[in-house]
């Protein structure tokens, strides 16, 4: 089966975005056995797409374009491959309908452009668009017209990815599936770990998997900032067998901690995890500057775990909001143990959390002191069993100085809430606000 991958837009040969959906894209159906052949990136000129999509017709079986759906006059995918068909743009009131309701449901007046996304080519099958107006559309071109004695499966995506995401994952990968079964078996599973650098994980489970990897699973890391991603791939009727049995090998290699599965996000683990427990988290941020209350409040349900997130970069709020003593401070300076331990204490005291979570550090590039180079970070948790703090070294611009030290302090929480006693039934909670 031949598959070919079609980006369309001007903004990204100019350079100003990012060709996301080729990486997202292939990773997804490679996850699932489906490599793309080739993929290009063409602008938003007709003669370019036209171009490209009757190539790739013909020699593809399945064929995938993203963009050029929208309203504006540069979004011309719709009616370039409408032409190309032969199929005529037939007005769908059901789509119009919905294109209304979501302008409707958010208080927006309907703008009138929109109108030509509810035209869709005669033959079309409409995927419709639950985070956007634009659907998307598929064709069975059963026989293909460009390729003799061959069908095709022709999809056309949204480009924003908010919106192809979903619908590539809840209505585009089923079909796919359907029509190109896989009957050699394949099995995937990614297993998202901190704890260890990629080599050294690599190292740790080389010999509990040795066998498998012998016998013809491939192993593929990928670090990330403060996560490596480990990667099994098994192929044969046994794969979906052996990619559990790595995994349940990996799961026992001592100081790699599993947070997750596939594209799990720390932050949803330690939401799921804590909503479970029915335990609740404080944060006390300085360095990160509220970094890690952002993360936990993009995931859905945060209110229910979150009693506060606290952005107490001065020592006078260390002080006022946390109850750090003035007296610690001056003595070891707000970038120390004792003040770290201090906050999540405080934190946790002041909001009456289960968990307390601070971060004091010195993000650079300036600051540094005697004994407390750029990079020091002292992460603190307060729990049921008492507080226990750790020091790192995290020497990186701002941004990733911050996202790496949320990593810590994110998988360190998760890790004690995991071995902390359940939560008593009628634990008392603040009523959750609404996101
Ligand atoms: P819209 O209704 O927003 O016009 P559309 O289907 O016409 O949607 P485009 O106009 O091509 O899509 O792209 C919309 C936005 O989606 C772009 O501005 C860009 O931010 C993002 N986008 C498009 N293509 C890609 C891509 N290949 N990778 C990442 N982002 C993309």
């Amino acid at each position: 089966m031949t598959i070919e991958l079609i980006n369309t837009g001007s903004e990204l040969l100019l350079g100003r975005v990012l060709n996301t959906h080729q990486q997202w894209l292939c990773r997804q159906l490679a996850d699932r056995s489906f490599t793309v052949d080739r993929q290009v990136a063409v602008p938003d000129d007709a003669s370019s797409i036209r171009g490209a999509v009757h190539e790739a017709l013909q020699r593809a079986d399945c064929i995938l374009t993203t963009g050029g759906l929208g309203p504006t006059c540069d979004d011309r995918t719709r009616e370039l491959v409408a032409d190309l068909l032969g199929r005529p743009l037939v007005h769908q009131p059901a789509v119009e309908e919905r294109i209304r309701h979501y302008f409707e449901s958010r208080n927006r007046p309907v703008p009138v452009r929109t109108g030509v996304e509810a035209w869709v080519p005669e033959g079309a099958e409409v995927l419709p668009n639950d985070h956007g107006t634009a659907p998307g559309l598929a064709f069975s071109l059963t026989p293909n017209p460009f390729r003799p004695g061959h069908d095709a499966w022709l999809v056309m995506l949204p480009g924003p990815p908010r919106e192809l995401r979903p619908m590539f994952l809840e209505q585009v990968l089923p079909r796919l599936l359907r029509r190109f079964p896989r009957v050699d078996g394949f099995a995937c599973r990614t297993l998202k770990t901190t704890g260890l650098g990629e080599s050294l994980l690599e190292e740790r489970l080389a010999g509990p998997l040795a066998d498998l990897v012998t016998a013809g699973m491939e192993l593929g890391f990928c670090a990330r900032v403060g996560e490596v991603e480990v990667r099994f791939i098994a192929r044969g009727p046994n794969a979906a067998a052996t990619v559990t049995e790595a995994e349940r090998r990996a799961r026992k290699v001592d100081g790699v901690f599993i947070y997750g599965v596939e594209d799990d996000l720390l932050e949803e683990v330690v939401v799921r995890e804590f909503l479970a427990r029915r335990l609740t988290l404080a944060l006390a941020e300085s360095c990160t500057g509220g970094h890690i209350t952002n993360r936990i409040t993009n995931v859905p349900g945060a209110s229910g775990i979150l009693r506060a997130g606290l952005v107490t970069y001065s020592n006078e709020s260390k002080q006022r909001f946390l109850g750090v003593p003035a007296a610690t401070l001056a003595e070891y300076g707000a970038v120390s143990e004792p003040v770290a331990r201090a906050m999540a204490e405080g934190a946790r005291r002041e909001t009456g959390a289960d968990f307390g979570v601070a971060i004091t550090g010195i993000a650079g590039p300036t600051g540094a002191t005697p004994g407390k180079p750029v990079g020091t970070v002292f992460i603190a948790v307060s729990g049921p069993g008492g507080t226990l703090v750790q020091r790192q070294l995290n020497v990186f611009d701002r941004e990733t100085f911050k996202y790496l030290t949320a990593q810590q302090a994110l998988a360190w929480v998760l890790q004690l809430a995991l071995t902390a006693p359940p939560a008593p039934p009628a634990a008392a909670s603040l009523s959750p606000d609404p996101d």
